[in-house]
């Protein structure tokens, strides 16, 4: 499916109840069978709270990373295919969403009729490409093939005007490498090297696999690596991109043909739907620039390979067996370092689930998730809330100006738990049996269109970002939003009939975690109506730089796997949000029950509790090559460094686990991150 852009802040990087009866006592929570008490709290915590679990829940070949969020997630999915199945199995009037669901599903799963069909569903579209005669030819086409879902050279998306928050605004955006991260093209380090060698070889194989003699094979490949490099280069890094304002480029559309004078502006938008443009933002300038001079520079062969190796690489998920077991070998195995390919049925409910999510997710809630949920999450977010204005009130760091900003901000939080209020409605996106791949291409139409016509209107709030079933959470700095899906209310986030040390401990710290995020390096640059406007004194700025640069210096300073290190800079926001949640949800955890003290159950103080629950939230296990894929790619730092990276900045984990100078863990009370 079709990569949406989305210039949130979620809770994790991803790629998806019962009731409590009054007078039943709560429980701890804590399962005891998750901790490794073989190892001491002092000197490795995350081994300690999780090292049962991690024995426990051994990696199976289809995962390169399985953790407490993907063990939920399994369930959601087996909960997701019961539903799913039962509208597959019998027959469903022509245009009904039970038709559509039912129809997506079942060619998926229809593997014979794949196997049959081969590379035959973009045999067209290759030769289509293949017959392009000009750039100009080239620019006609590129809007269809973005539209489907490909977005080769850069990609136009709409989203809330980052200076007039509540206005949809046209943007641009990077984009067009296939290994998504640049450093894969232009880093010169034996893994990553090694990466390239074998990209390079599964792309011949690619073109092969759909119908290319060896010798075009391995030309295409070199033209596709000389072009993804080239926008490799002129692309802006991971932590440029954090940068708000380096992204901003608002201008005429006028302006941007003087810009970028190498591409028709108002017919290239026109074709993708968008007429009567004034006003876009140019994310990334000097990315676009050099987008115009390849076109023109680059010879036609070599663009035709590229724009036939996009169609390839994003199709490859729904075409035979043979063409997706290439594609897993290298994005699977190679990048990620798994051993087999996940059970057809995940991936078609996968697939489902992308295609008609909140549909999926309507039926997903009314069967799953209890209406109490909503009511104690509410409970749960108000006394947070609360607890972070009072912490911010009390800053010493920060003067009173700034910090009425930050509570107006603050109050001004737009809260959503479980579902939409509005469902979205599926009726112009047209399912039918021809083939599993041309519906793919359609849903892509559909989605791309729905996201586009809001060019120049005002920003839906009430829209959700993610589906109800996602095991996730997320900040939207535009909307100055916290979304918190029925999906991850479920254990181990968040139990109605645990205690509120567990509840504090897990949810609680998610919930502080997404609150910070509006506060966090980037999210402070945005006012409480969700506009890039700076709301801080001059020096307010910078005492908060110098407590953010704590925070990035010590997580700079891990190393994640021999000779790498973590990237401080690209993972400070989340790691001041994980910072914020536990500062937070504690305080709020010692407020709740002030006046009626939890007592100690399995041996644990409530504190203990409280943090052993946020690390059973991170319990997972991982392959090597994902460690290093990761650090790459992910803006939130590993399983492990959220747990013994952000405790020992924790005063009160000190003392709930009595760890002193004399422990590993301990970090000297000068060098702990102190932010809010
Ligand atoms: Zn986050």
């Amino acid at each position: 499916m079709k990569r949406i852009l989305l210039p949130i802040f979620a809770l994790m990087l991803m790629t998806t109840a019962s009731d409590a009866k009054k007078n039943t006592p709560l429980s701890p929570g804590i399962k005891l069978a998750n901790l490794d008490t073989s190892v001491s709290p002092h000197v490795d915590f995350y081994q300690y709270a999780c090292g049962g679990w991690m024995k426990n829940n051994p990696l199976t070949g289809e995962y390169s990373r399985f953790g407490s969020f993907d063990k939920l997630a399994e369930n959601n999915r087996k909960q997701l295919k019961g539903l799913i199945e039962e509208l597959a199995s019998k027959p469903a009037t022509q245009g009904s969403v039970a038709q559509k669901i039912g129809d997506i599903y079942n060619l998926a799963m229809d593997s014979i009729k794949l196997n049959a069909e081969g590379f035959k569903p973009i045999q067209a579209e290759l030769s289509r490409i293949g017959a392009l005669k000009s750039v100009s030819d080239i620019l006609k086409l590129t809007p269809e093939l973005s539209l489907s879902g490909l977005d080769p050279y850069f990609t136009v998306y709409v989203g809330a005007d980052p200076m007039n928050s509540s206005m949809n605004l046209v943007q641009t955006y990077q984009s067009g490498i296939s290994l998504g991260q640049r450093e894969y093209y232009l880093d010169n380090d034996e893994h990553t090297k090694d990466i390239r060698d074998k990209y390079k070889a599964h792309v011949v194989k690619m073109f092969k696999l759909v119908g290319f003699t060896d010798a075009d094979a391995q030309k295409n490949m070199e033209a596709v690596l000389k072009i993804e490099t080239r926008l490799a280069t002129a692309s802006y890094d991971k932590v440029k991109l954090r940068n708000p304002h380096a992204n901003y480029n608002k201008m005429t559309v006028a302006d941007l043909q003087k810009l970028v004078p190498e591409i028709e502006w108002n017919q290239y938008l026109s074709s993708l739907g968008l007429k009567d443009i004034k006003d876009i933002s140019v994310s990334q300038k000097e990315s676009l620039v050099e987008v115009g001079k390849i076109l023109t520079s680059e010879p036609l062969a070599d663009q035709i390979a590229y724009l036939q190796w996009k169609l390839i690489d994003e199709s490859a998920s729904y075409l035979s067996d043979k063409i997706y077991a290439q594609n897993f070998e290298f994005y699977g195995k190679t990048l990620s370092g798994k051993k087999e390919q996940s059970p057809r049925w995940k991936r078609a409910v996968g697939t489902v689930d992308g295609v008609l999510g909140e549909a999926v997710g309507q039926m997903y809630v009314n069967k799953y998730f209890p209406a109490e949920s909503k009511e104690r999450m509410l409970k749960l977010v108000h006394n947070l809330q609360e607890v972070l204005g009072e912490r911010i009130n009390g800053l010493s760091w920060m003067g009173d100006s700034t910090k009425v900003k930050a509570i107006e901000k603050l109050k001004a939080f737009y809260v959503k738990i479980g579902y939409p209020d509005k469902w979205r409605d599926y009726s112009a996106l047209n399912i039918t049996k021809d083939s599993y791949y041309n519906n793919i291409q359609r849903a892509n139409k559909f989605e791309s269109s729905y996201r586009l016509s809001k060019a120049g209107k005002p920003v839906d709030k009430t829209e959700w970002q993610m589906t109800p079933q996602t095991v996730n959470a997320y900040y939207n700095p535009s909307t100055n939003e916290i979304c918190f899906p029925a999906g991850i209310l479920q254990y181990p986030f968040f139990d109605m009939k645990a205690d509120d040390a567990f509840n504090y401990g897990a949810i609680g710290v998610v919930i502080g975690h997404e609150m910070t995020h509006g506060f966090d390096d980037q999210g402070r640059q945005y006012d409480k109506d969700g506009n890039l406007k700076d709301w801080w004194t001059a020096e307010d700025g910078k005492n908060f730089e110098a407590r953010a640069a704590v925070m990035a210096n010590f997580f700079d300073s891990i190393q994640v796997a021999p000779g790498v290190h973590g990237n401080g800079k690209f993972t400070l926001g989340e790691n001041i949000a994980d910072h914020g949640g536990l500062q937070i949800s504690f305080q709020a955890f010692k407020k709740a029950t002030a006046g009626n003290p939890l007592p100690v159950k399995d041996g644990f103080t409530p504190e203990q509790r409280f943090f052993l629950a946020y690390a059973n939230v991170w319990a997972g296990n991982i392959r090597p090559e994902e460690i290093l894929r990761l650090t790459k790619a992910d803006p939130h730092s590993l399983g492990k460094w959220r747990v013994d990276g952000a405790l020992p900045q924790i005063g009160a984990w000190y003392e709930a686990f009595n760890i002193t100078e004399k422990d590993p863990m301990f970090l000297p009370l000068e060098k702990r991150v102190s932010i809010w």
